[in-house]
Protein backbone atom coordinates (compact mmCIF):
# COMPACT_ATOMS: atom_id res chain seq x y z
CA UNK A 1 0.00 0.00 0.00
CA UNK A 2 0.93 3.28 -0.62
CA UNK A 3 0.32 6.90 1.08
CA UNK A 4 -3.05 7.84 -0.52
CA UNK A 5 -2.80 11.56 0.34
CA UNK A 6 0.10 13.27 -2.26
CA UNK A 7 2.95 15.44 -1.24
CA UNK A 8 4.10 19.07 -2.92
CA UNK A 9 7.44 20.28 -1.68
CA UNK A 10 8.43 23.81 -3.00
CA UNK A 11 11.84 23.43 -4.36
CA UNK A 12 14.25 26.67 -3.27
CA UNK A 13 17.90 27.24 -1.68
CA UNK A 14 17.48 24.84 0.83
CA UNK A 15 16.97 21.86 -1.92
CA UNK A 16 17.73 22.65 -4.94
CA UNK A 17 21.09 20.38 -5.42
CA UNK A 18 20.27 16.83 -6.91
CA UNK A 19 21.19 15.39 -3.52
CA UNK A 20 18.45 16.48 -1.50
CA UNK A 21 16.02 16.47 -4.50
CA UNK A 22 16.68 12.80 -4.15
CA UNK A 23 16.36 12.16 -1.14
CA UNK A 24 13.20 13.95 -1.02
CA UNK A 25 11.75 11.99 -3.64
CA UNK A 26 12.99 8.51 -1.81
CA UNK A 27 10.74 10.20 1.53
CA UNK A 28 8.05 10.44 -0.52
CA UNK A 29 7.69 14.09 -2.36
CA UNK A 30 4.62 13.53 -5.35
CA UNK A 31 4.91 16.90 -6.92
CA UNK A 32 7.89 19.42 -6.77
CA UNK A 33 6.88 23.30 -7.10
CA UNK A 34 8.91 25.70 -8.56
CA UNK A 35 8.06 29.41 -7.13
CA UNK A 36 8.22 32.01 -10.14
CA UNK A 37 7.95 34.99 -7.20
CA UNK A 38 11.44 33.68 -7.19
CA UNK A 39 14.73 32.69 -9.04
CA UNK A 40 15.81 33.20 -12.50
CA UNK A 41 14.42 31.08 -15.69
CA UNK A 42 18.39 29.63 -15.41
CA UNK A 43 17.91 28.39 -12.06
CA UNK A 44 14.51 26.90 -12.42
CA UNK A 45 15.52 25.33 -15.34
CA UNK A 46 18.54 23.56 -13.51
CA UNK A 47 15.95 22.23 -10.96
CA UNK A 48 13.55 21.09 -13.54
CA UNK A 49 16.63 19.10 -15.23
CA UNK A 50 17.60 17.37 -11.82
CA UNK A 51 13.92 16.51 -11.04
CA UNK A 52 13.56 14.89 -14.52
CA UNK A 53 17.48 13.14 -13.50
CA UNK A 54 16.46 12.33 -10.39
CA UNK A 55 13.12 10.71 -11.88
CA UNK A 56 15.25 8.66 -14.70
CA UNK A 57 17.39 7.59 -12.42
CA UNK A 58 14.98 5.86 -9.22
CA UNK A 59 12.19 5.23 -12.34
CA UNK A 60 10.00 7.34 -10.53
CA UNK A 61 7.46 9.99 -11.72
CA UNK A 62 7.53 12.84 -9.52
CA UNK A 63 5.64 15.85 -11.28
CA UNK A 64 6.72 19.38 -11.32
CA UNK A 65 4.08 22.44 -10.84
CA UNK A 66 5.26 25.97 -11.89
CA UNK A 67 3.39 28.57 -10.28
CA UNK A 68 3.39 31.83 -11.65
CA UNK A 69 3.53 35.13 -9.27
CA UNK A 70 0.19 36.63 -10.71
CA UNK A 71 -0.67 40.58 -10.09
CA UNK A 72 0.92 40.03 -6.57
CA UNK A 73 1.19 43.91 -5.07
CA UNK A 74 4.57 44.69 -3.64
CA UNK A 75 6.18 47.83 -2.25
CA UNK A 76 9.35 48.24 -3.52
CA UNK A 77 12.61 49.36 -1.82
CA UNK A 78 12.07 51.41 1.18
CA UNK A 79 14.99 54.18 2.59
CA UNK A 80 17.74 51.92 4.43
CA UNK A 81 15.44 48.68 3.82
CA UNK A 82 14.00 50.14 7.05
CA UNK A 83 10.97 52.79 7.79
CA UNK A 84 8.45 53.00 10.61
CA UNK A 85 5.39 53.67 9.35
CA UNK A 86 3.59 55.49 12.41
CA UNK A 87 0.12 54.54 14.02
CA UNK A 88 -2.02 57.82 13.17
CA UNK A 89 -0.10 59.63 10.87
CA UNK A 90 -1.69 60.26 7.69
CA UNK A 91 0.97 59.40 4.61
CA UNK A 92 0.59 59.23 0.87
CA UNK A 93 1.07 55.76 -0.89
CA UNK A 94 2.21 56.67 -4.86
CA UNK A 95 2.32 54.67 -8.37
CA UNK A 96 5.26 56.97 -9.31
CA UNK A 97 8.35 54.73 -8.92
CA UNK A 98 10.91 55.86 -6.26
CA UNK A 99 12.22 54.89 -2.96
CA UNK A 100 10.02 54.72 0.26
CA UNK A 101 10.09 56.85 2.46
CA UNK A 102 7.78 56.92 6.30
CA UNK A 103 6.08 59.22 4.19
CA UNK A 104 5.57 58.22 0.78
CA UNK A 105 4.96 54.61 0.05
CA UNK A 106 5.84 53.19 -3.91
CA UNK A 107 3.23 50.48 -4.05
CA UNK A 108 4.00 48.41 -7.69
CA UNK A 109 0.48 48.10 -9.14
CA UNK A 110 -0.01 51.16 -11.75
CA UNK A 111 -3.84 51.08 -11.13
CA UNK A 112 -3.85 51.43 -7.69
CA UNK A 113 -5.24 55.59 -7.14
CA UNK A 114 -7.60 55.08 -9.91
CA UNK A 115 -8.86 51.30 -8.21
CA UNK A 116 -9.49 52.16 -4.19
CA UNK A 117 -11.75 53.95 -2.74
CA UNK A 118 -11.73 55.73 0.54
CA UNK A 119 -12.13 53.34 3.62
CA UNK A 120 -9.98 50.90 1.46
CA UNK A 121 -7.69 48.84 3.67
CA UNK A 122 -4.16 48.19 2.38
CA UNK A 123 -2.35 45.92 4.45
CA UNK A 124 1.33 45.42 4.43
CA UNK A 125 3.61 41.97 4.82
CA UNK A 126 0.83 39.33 5.70
CA UNK A 127 -1.23 41.96 6.75
CA UNK A 128 1.41 42.65 9.63
CA UNK A 129 0.75 46.48 9.27
CA UNK A 130 -2.76 48.36 8.02
CA UNK A 131 -3.67 51.57 6.62
CA UNK A 132 -7.18 53.23 5.28
CA UNK A 133 -7.84 55.14 2.71
CA UNK A 134 -8.86 58.41 3.00
CA UNK A 135 -9.07 60.17 -0.17
CA UNK A 136 -7.60 59.61 -3.88
CA UNK A 137 -6.61 61.38 -6.91
CA UNK A 138 -7.97 58.90 -9.32
CA UNK A 139 -4.33 58.83 -11.03
CA UNK A 140 -1.06 58.23 -8.84
CA UNK A 141 -1.60 59.22 -5.93
CA UNK A 142 -3.83 58.14 -2.22
CA UNK A 143 -3.96 59.67 1.22
CA UNK A 144 -3.75 56.84 3.99
CA UNK A 145 -3.62 57.11 7.85
CA UNK A 146 -1.50 54.33 9.71
CA UNK A 147 -3.61 51.91 11.31
CA UNK A 148 -1.50 49.17 12.43
CA UNK A 149 2.03 50.29 12.44
CA UNK A 150 5.23 49.42 13.03
CA UNK A 151 9.17 48.75 11.02
CA UNK A 152 8.94 47.75 7.54
CA UNK A 153 11.62 46.69 5.11
CA UNK A 154 11.81 46.53 0.90
CA UNK A 155 9.52 44.76 -1.17
CA UNK A 156 6.88 43.78 1.27
CA UNK A 157 3.80 41.48 -0.49
CA UNK A 158 0.82 44.06 -0.02
CA UNK A 159 -2.96 42.72 -0.20
CA UNK A 160 -6.26 45.09 -1.00
CA UNK A 161 -8.79 42.70 0.15
CA UNK A 162 -11.96 45.60 -0.17
CA UNK A 163 -10.76 47.12 -3.13
CA UNK A 164 -11.82 45.17 -6.82
CA UNK A 165 -7.97 45.01 -8.47
CA UNK A 166 -8.51 45.51 -12.15
CA UNK A 167 -4.89 44.29 -12.67
CA UNK A 168 -4.68 40.95 -15.35
CA UNK A 169 -4.27 37.46 -13.22
CA UNK A 170 -1.57 36.93 -16.33
CA UNK A 171 0.53 39.77 -15.55
CA UNK A 172 3.48 40.48 -18.51
CA UNK A 173 6.14 38.37 -16.10
CA UNK A 174 3.60 35.75 -15.61
CA UNK A 175 3.41 35.64 -19.49
CA UNK A 176 7.37 35.30 -20.04
CA UNK A 177 7.38 33.17 -17.54
CA UNK A 178 5.04 30.59 -19.36
CA UNK A 179 6.82 30.93 -22.40
CA UNK A 180 9.85 29.45 -20.54
CA UNK A 181 7.38 26.55 -18.76
CA UNK A 182 5.97 25.61 -21.50
CA UNK A 183 9.32 24.73 -23.23
CA UNK A 184 10.19 22.48 -20.49
CA UNK A 185 8.63 19.27 -19.31
CA UNK A 186 6.37 20.77 -16.38
CA UNK A 187 3.18 18.88 -15.66
CA UNK A 188 0.92 21.57 -13.86
CA UNK A 189 0.91 25.48 -14.09
CA UNK A 190 -0.58 27.44 -10.87
CA UNK A 191 -2.71 30.67 -11.85
CA UNK A 192 -2.28 33.21 -8.72
CA UNK A 193 -4.91 35.48 -7.62
CA UNK A 194 -7.45 33.90 -9.93
CA UNK A 195 -10.95 35.74 -9.63
CA UNK A 196 -13.41 34.28 -12.09
CA UNK A 197 -13.23 30.72 -14.28
CA UNK A 198 -12.41 33.51 -17.31
CA UNK A 199 -8.79 34.12 -15.62
CA UNK A 200 -8.73 30.13 -16.28
CA UNK A 201 -9.84 30.41 -19.56
CA UNK A 202 -7.34 32.98 -20.52
CA UNK A 203 -4.50 30.61 -19.38
CA UNK A 204 -6.27 27.52 -21.47
CA UNK A 205 -6.20 29.95 -24.44
CA UNK A 206 -2.48 30.57 -24.22
CA UNK A 207 -1.87 26.75 -23.60
CA UNK A 208 -4.12 25.46 -27.09
CA UNK A 209 -2.45 28.50 -28.95
CA UNK A 210 0.69 27.29 -28.06
CA UNK A 211 -0.56 23.56 -29.33
CA UNK A 212 0.39 22.32 -25.45
CA UNK A 213 -2.79 20.22 -24.73
CA UNK A 214 -1.53 18.43 -21.86
CA UNK A 215 0.06 20.99 -19.22
CA UNK A 216 -2.54 21.21 -16.59
CA UNK A 217 -3.81 23.99 -14.25
CA UNK A 218 -4.42 24.82 -10.90
CA UNK A 219 -6.48 27.43 -9.93
CA UNK A 220 -4.70 28.94 -6.76
CA UNK A 221 -8.05 30.23 -4.37
CA UNK A 222 -6.38 33.08 -2.19
CA UNK A 223 -8.93 36.26 -3.56
CA UNK A 224 -12.47 37.03 -2.12
CA UNK A 225 -13.80 37.47 -5.81
CA UNK A 226 -12.67 33.32 -6.13
CA UNK A 227 -14.83 32.39 -3.29
CA UNK A 228 -17.95 33.80 -4.92
CA UNK A 229 -17.02 32.17 -8.01
CA UNK A 230 -15.84 28.76 -6.59
CA UNK A 231 -18.39 26.72 -8.60
CA UNK A 232 -17.38 27.97 -12.09
CA UNK A 233 -13.51 28.25 -11.13
CA UNK A 234 -13.48 24.58 -10.57
CA UNK A 235 -15.62 23.65 -13.51
CA UNK A 236 -13.22 25.63 -15.72
CA UNK A 237 -9.74 24.12 -14.11
CA UNK A 238 -7.85 20.97 -13.88
CA UNK A 239 -7.15 21.30 -10.02
CA UNK A 240 -7.54 23.93 -7.33
CA UNK A 241 -4.84 25.49 -4.59
CA UNK A 242 -6.08 26.69 -1.65
CA UNK A 243 -3.56 29.26 -1.21
CA UNK A 244 -3.98 29.98 2.96
CA UNK A 245 -1.18 32.11 3.19
CA UNK A 246 -2.33 35.32 0.52
CA UNK A 247 -6.23 33.82 1.49
CA UNK A 248 -5.82 34.56 5.16
CA UNK A 249 -5.11 38.33 4.67
CA UNK A 250 -7.76 38.97 1.78
CA UNK A 251 -10.47 37.17 3.90
CA UNK A 252 -11.17 37.22 7.37
CA UNK A 253 -8.37 34.56 8.65
CA UNK A 254 -11.32 33.02 11.25
CA UNK A 255 -13.21 32.23 7.80
CA UNK A 256 -10.46 30.13 6.32
CA UNK A 257 -10.67 26.89 7.88
CA UNK A 258 -14.44 26.72 7.15
CA UNK A 259 -13.43 27.76 3.28
CA UNK A 260 -10.74 24.81 2.80
CA UNK A 261 -13.35 22.09 3.93
CA UNK A 262 -15.84 24.06 1.32
CA UNK A 263 -13.47 23.94 -1.23
CA UNK A 264 -12.12 20.20 -0.34
CA UNK A 265 -15.57 18.85 -0.54
CA UNK A 266 -16.61 20.97 -4.20
CA UNK A 267 -13.19 19.39 -5.69
CA UNK A 268 -14.06 15.96 -4.42
CA UNK A 269 -17.51 15.90 -6.16
CA UNK A 270 -16.32 17.30 -9.27
CA UNK A 271 -13.45 14.95 -9.50
CA UNK A 272 -10.66 17.70 -9.46
CA UNK A 273 -7.80 17.31 -7.03
CA UNK A 274 -7.18 20.27 -4.73
CA UNK A 275 -3.62 21.19 -3.08
CA UNK A 276 -3.92 22.77 0.56
CA UNK A 277 -1.23 24.99 1.35
CA UNK A 278 0.70 27.32 3.63
CA UNK A 279 2.50 26.78 7.03
CA UNK A 280 1.66 23.45 7.65
CA UNK A 281 4.99 22.31 9.24
CA UNK A 282 6.02 25.97 9.73
CA UNK A 283 7.90 25.86 12.85
CA UNK A 284 9.99 23.17 11.02
CA UNK A 285 11.85 25.80 8.99
CA UNK A 286 13.91 26.00 12.40
CA UNK A 287 12.69 23.24 14.49
CA UNK A 288 13.08 19.53 14.29
CA UNK A 289 10.03 18.27 15.28
CA UNK A 290 6.38 20.59 14.50
CA UNK A 291 4.40 21.55 17.28
CA UNK A 292 1.25 19.85 18.16
CA UNK A 293 -1.43 22.64 16.31
CA UNK A 294 0.39 21.71 13.07
CA UNK A 295 0.00 18.11 13.03
CA UNK A 296 -3.51 18.22 14.22
CA UNK A 297 -3.41 21.05 10.95
CA UNK A 298 -2.09 18.01 8.64
CA UNK A 299 -4.25 15.47 10.12
CA UNK A 300 -7.24 17.28 9.66
CA UNK A 301 -6.75 18.50 6.32
CA UNK A 302 -6.27 14.76 5.30
CA UNK A 303 -9.84 14.12 7.49
CA UNK A 304 -11.22 16.83 5.25
CA UNK A 305 -10.53 15.06 1.87
CA UNK A 306 -7.42 16.89 0.30
CA UNK A 307 -5.74 14.99 -2.80
CA UNK A 308 -2.28 16.75 -1.45
CA UNK A 309 -0.84 19.05 0.96
CA UNK A 310 2.15 21.42 0.42
CA UNK A 311 5.13 22.85 2.04
CA UNK A 312 6.68 26.04 0.94
CA UNK A 313 9.13 27.66 2.95
CA UNK A 314 9.75 24.37 4.78
CA UNK A 315 11.43 22.64 2.26
CA UNK A 316 12.61 25.76 0.18
CA UNK A 317 14.74 27.72 2.61
CA UNK A 318 13.51 25.64 5.84
CA UNK A 319 16.86 23.66 7.64
CA UNK A 320 15.29 20.22 8.11
CA UNK A 321 13.61 19.88 4.83
CA UNK A 322 13.78 15.81 4.43
CA UNK A 323 13.14 15.54 7.63
CA UNK A 324 10.02 17.62 6.99
CA UNK A 325 8.66 15.26 5.01
CA UNK A 326 9.26 12.38 7.07
CA UNK A 327 7.09 14.09 9.76
CA UNK A 328 4.62 14.16 6.77
CA UNK A 329 4.43 11.03 5.88
CA UNK A 330 4.56 9.57 9.52
CA UNK A 331 1.15 11.85 9.69
CA UNK A 332 -0.40 10.66 6.62
CA UNK A 333 0.03 7.01 7.37
CA UNK A 334 -1.79 6.88 11.02
CA UNK A 335 -4.24 9.33 9.49
CA UNK A 336 -4.63 6.88 6.50
CA UNK A 337 -4.95 3.86 8.27
CA UNK A 338 -7.54 4.67 11.40
CA UNK A 339 -9.48 7.88 9.45
CA UNK A 340 -12.59 8.01 7.99
CA UNK A 341 -11.43 9.29 5.02
CA UNK A 342 -12.84 6.66 2.09
CA UNK A 343 -16.28 5.45 0.57
CA UNK A 344 -17.11 9.18 -0.63
CA UNK A 345 -20.27 7.47 -2.81
CA UNK A 346 -21.59 7.21 0.50
CA UNK A 347 -20.99 10.50 1.70
CA UNK A 348 -22.84 12.50 -0.81
CA UNK A 349 -20.20 12.41 -3.75
CA UNK A 350 -22.58 9.83 -6.04
CA UNK A 351 -21.95 10.57 -9.69
CA UNK A 352 -24.37 13.62 -11.51
CA UNK A 353 -27.08 12.08 -13.69
CA UNK A 354 -27.22 15.44 -15.63
CA UNK A 355 -23.16 15.17 -16.43
CA UNK A 356 -22.40 14.38 -19.45
CA UNK A 357 -20.36 12.25 -18.38
CA UNK A 358 -22.61 10.03 -16.35
CA UNK A 359 -22.69 6.60 -18.03
CA UNK A 360 -18.85 6.36 -17.54
CA UNK A 361 -19.14 8.26 -14.17
CA UNK A 362 -21.25 5.75 -12.62
CA UNK A 363 -19.11 2.91 -13.90
CA UNK A 364 -16.20 4.12 -12.45
CA UNK A 365 -18.55 4.77 -9.26
CA UNK A 366 -19.56 1.13 -9.35
CA UNK A 367 -15.81 0.17 -9.74
CA UNK A 368 -15.10 1.79 -6.16
CA UNK A 369 -18.29 0.26 -4.43
CA UNK A 370 -17.28 -3.14 -6.07
CA UNK A 371 -13.84 -2.60 -4.66
CA UNK A 372 -14.55 -1.89 -1.43
CA UNK A 373 -17.24 -4.26 -1.35
CA UNK A 374 -14.93 -7.56 -2.24
CA UNK A 375 -11.38 -6.16 -0.59
CA UNK A 376 -9.59 -5.98 -3.49
CA UNK A 377 -6.19 -5.17 -4.00
CA UNK A 378 -6.46 -2.98 -6.97
CA UNK A 379 -8.73 -0.70 -9.04
CA UNK A 380 -7.05 -0.33 -12.43
CA UNK A 381 -7.89 2.06 -15.36
CA UNK A 382 -6.68 3.01 -19.07
CA UNK A 383 -6.95 6.07 -20.06
CA UNK A 384 -6.03 8.72 -23.04
CA UNK A 385 -7.24 11.96 -21.50
CA UNK A 386 -6.69 11.04 -17.61
CA UNK A 387 -10.35 11.69 -16.72
CA UNK A 388 -10.99 8.03 -15.16
CA UNK A 389 -7.77 8.56 -13.00
CA UNK A 390 -9.38 11.60 -12.16
CA UNK A 391 -13.16 10.20 -11.68
CA UNK A 392 -12.02 7.00 -9.92
CA UNK A 393 -9.59 8.95 -7.42
CA UNK A 394 -12.46 11.22 -6.49
CA UNK A 395 -14.66 8.22 -4.79
CA UNK A 396 -11.95 7.50 -2.50
CA UNK A 397 -11.78 3.77 -2.87
CA UNK A 398 -9.30 1.90 -0.10
CA UNK A 399 -7.76 0.24 -2.70
CA UNK A 400 -5.02 1.32 -4.93
CA UNK A 401 -5.88 3.02 -8.18
CA UNK A 402 -3.36 2.00 -11.00
CA UNK A 403 -3.99 3.95 -13.85
CA UNK A 404 -2.18 2.85 -17.75
CA UNK A 405 -1.69 5.26 -20.46
CA UNK A 406 -0.25 6.11 -23.34
CA UNK A 407 0.65 9.55 -22.74
CA UNK A 408 4.55 9.40 -20.38
CA UNK A 409 3.31 12.81 -19.66
CA UNK A 410 0.59 12.27 -18.03
CA UNK A 411 2.24 9.59 -15.79
CA UNK A 412 3.93 12.76 -13.64
CA UNK A 413 0.52 14.92 -13.44
CA UNK A 414 -1.42 11.73 -11.80
CA UNK A 415 1.43 12.03 -9.33
CA UNK A 416 -0.54 15.06 -7.83
CA UNK A 417 -4.09 12.76 -7.43
CA UNK A 418 -5.24 10.94 -4.33
CA UNK A 419 -4.54 7.33 -4.43
CA UNK A 420 -3.30 7.37 -8.09
CA UNK A 421 -0.15 5.26 -9.26
CA UNK A 422 0.32 5.29 -13.15
CA UNK A 423 2.15 3.40 -15.72
CA UNK A 424 3.21 3.39 -19.36
CA UNK A 425 1.07 1.08 -21.58
CA UNK A 426 0.96 1.51 -25.47
CA UNK A 427 -0.21 -2.30 -26.74
CA UNK A 428 -4.06 -1.60 -26.32
CA UNK A 429 -5.06 -4.59 -28.51
CA UNK A 430 -7.68 -7.15 -27.41
CA UNK A 431 -9.64 -6.39 -23.90
CA UNK A 432 -8.51 -10.15 -23.07
CA UNK A 433 -4.86 -9.42 -23.97
CA UNK A 434 -4.72 -6.15 -22.05
CA UNK A 435 -6.42 -6.85 -18.63
CA UNK A 436 -4.21 -10.37 -18.29
CA UNK A 437 -0.62 -7.85 -19.01
CA UNK A 438 -2.02 -5.66 -16.68
CA UNK A 439 -2.89 -7.89 -13.88
CA UNK A 440 0.94 -9.60 -15.10
CA UNK A 441 2.37 -6.15 -14.95
CA UNK A 442 0.71 -5.26 -11.69
CA UNK A 443 2.14 -8.77 -9.86
CA UNK A 444 5.91 -8.39 -11.63
CA UNK A 445 6.17 -5.17 -9.63
CA UNK A 446 5.24 -6.92 -6.22
CA UNK A 447 1.59 -4.71 -6.12
CA UNK A 448 -0.41 -8.14 -6.64
CA UNK A 449 -0.12 -11.92 -5.37
CA UNK A 450 -1.55 -15.01 -6.20
CA UNK A 451 -5.14 -14.67 -4.88
CA UNK A 452 -5.79 -11.15 -4.37
CA UNK A 453 -9.02 -9.80 -6.05
CA UNK A 454 -8.61 -6.92 -8.31
CA UNK A 455 -11.29 -4.63 -10.16
CA UNK A 456 -10.61 -3.68 -13.86
CA UNK A 457 -12.07 -0.78 -15.46
CA UNK A 458 -12.01 -0.88 -19.75
CA UNK A 459 -13.33 0.72 -22.55
CA UNK A 460 -14.81 -1.62 -24.91
CA UNK A 461 -13.69 -2.44 -27.86
CA UNK A 462 -10.20 -0.99 -26.74
CA UNK A 463 -9.00 0.25 -29.60
CA UNK A 464 -12.01 2.40 -30.00
CA UNK A 465 -10.36 4.09 -26.89
CA UNK A 466 -14.27 5.60 -25.95
CA UNK A 467 -15.70 5.80 -22.26
CA UNK A 468 -15.16 3.55 -19.66
CA UNK A 469 -17.79 1.40 -19.99
CA UNK A 470 -17.21 -1.77 -18.74
CA UNK A 471 -16.19 -3.43 -15.30
CA UNK A 472 -14.68 -6.61 -14.52
CA UNK A 473 -13.66 -8.59 -11.71
CA UNK A 474 -10.60 -10.67 -11.47
CA UNK A 475 -9.00 -13.26 -9.23
CA UNK A 476 -5.07 -13.11 -9.28
CA UNK A 477 -3.69 -16.66 -10.59
P1 LIG B 1 3.77 32.73 -2.54
O1 LIG B 1 2.81 33.78 -2.14
O2 LIG B 1 3.75 32.50 -4.01
O3 LIG B 1 3.64 31.48 -1.72
P2 LIG B 1 6.18 33.21 -1.00
O4 LIG B 1 7.10 34.38 -1.09
O5 LIG B 1 5.39 33.00 0.23
O6 LIG B 1 5.23 33.33 -2.26
P3 LIG B 1 6.94 30.36 -0.98
O7 LIG B 1 6.94 29.62 -2.25
O8 LIG B 1 5.81 30.15 -0.05
O9 LIG B 1 7.06 31.93 -1.33
O10 LIG B 1 8.35 30.03 -0.32
C1 LIG B 1 8.72 30.51 0.95
C2 LIG B 1 10.02 31.26 0.85
O11 LIG B 1 11.04 30.45 0.28
C3 LIG B 1 9.98 32.50 -0.03
O12 LIG B 1 9.50 33.64 0.63
C4 LIG B 1 11.43 32.66 -0.45
O13 LIG B 1 12.14 33.35 0.54
C5 LIG B 1 11.94 31.22 -0.51
N1 LIG B 1 12.00 30.70 -1.88
C6 LIG B 1 11.07 29.93 -2.49
N2 LIG B 1 11.45 29.60 -3.74
C7 LIG B 1 12.65 30.18 -3.93
C8 LIG B 1 13.60 30.20 -5.02
N3 LIG B 1 13.35 29.56 -6.18
N4 LIG B 1 14.72 30.91 -4.86
C9 LIG B 1 14.97 31.57 -3.71
N5 LIG B 1 14.15 31.57 -2.65
C10 LIG B 1 13.00 30.89 -2.73
MG1 LIG C 1 3.97 31.33 0.52
MG1 LIG D 1 0.90 33.48 -3.01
Amino acid sequence: MFNKTKIVATVGPASNSKEVIKSLVLAGVDVFRLNFSHGTHAAHKAVIDLIHEVNDELDTHVGILADLQGPKIRLGEVENNSIELVAGKTINITTIPQVSTAEQLYITYAEFAHDVKPGNRVLIDDGKFELKVISTNGIDTVKAKVIYGGIVSSKKGTNLPDTHVTAPSLTPKDIEDLRFILKERVHWVALSFVRTADDIQRLRGMLQFENNHTTKIIAKIERPEAIENIDKIIEATDGIMVARGDLGVEVPLEKVPIMQKMIVNKCISAAKPVIIATQMMESMMINPSPTRAEVTDVANAILDGADALMLSGETATGIHPVRVIDTFRAIINEVEKNGDIYSKYDKGHGPNPKSPTFLSDDICYNACRISDDIGAKAITGMTVSGYTAFMLSSFRPKSDIFIFTTNDHYLNSFSLIWGVRAFHYTSFTTTDDTMNDIQQILREKGFLKSGDRMVITASMPLVEQGRTNTIKISVVD
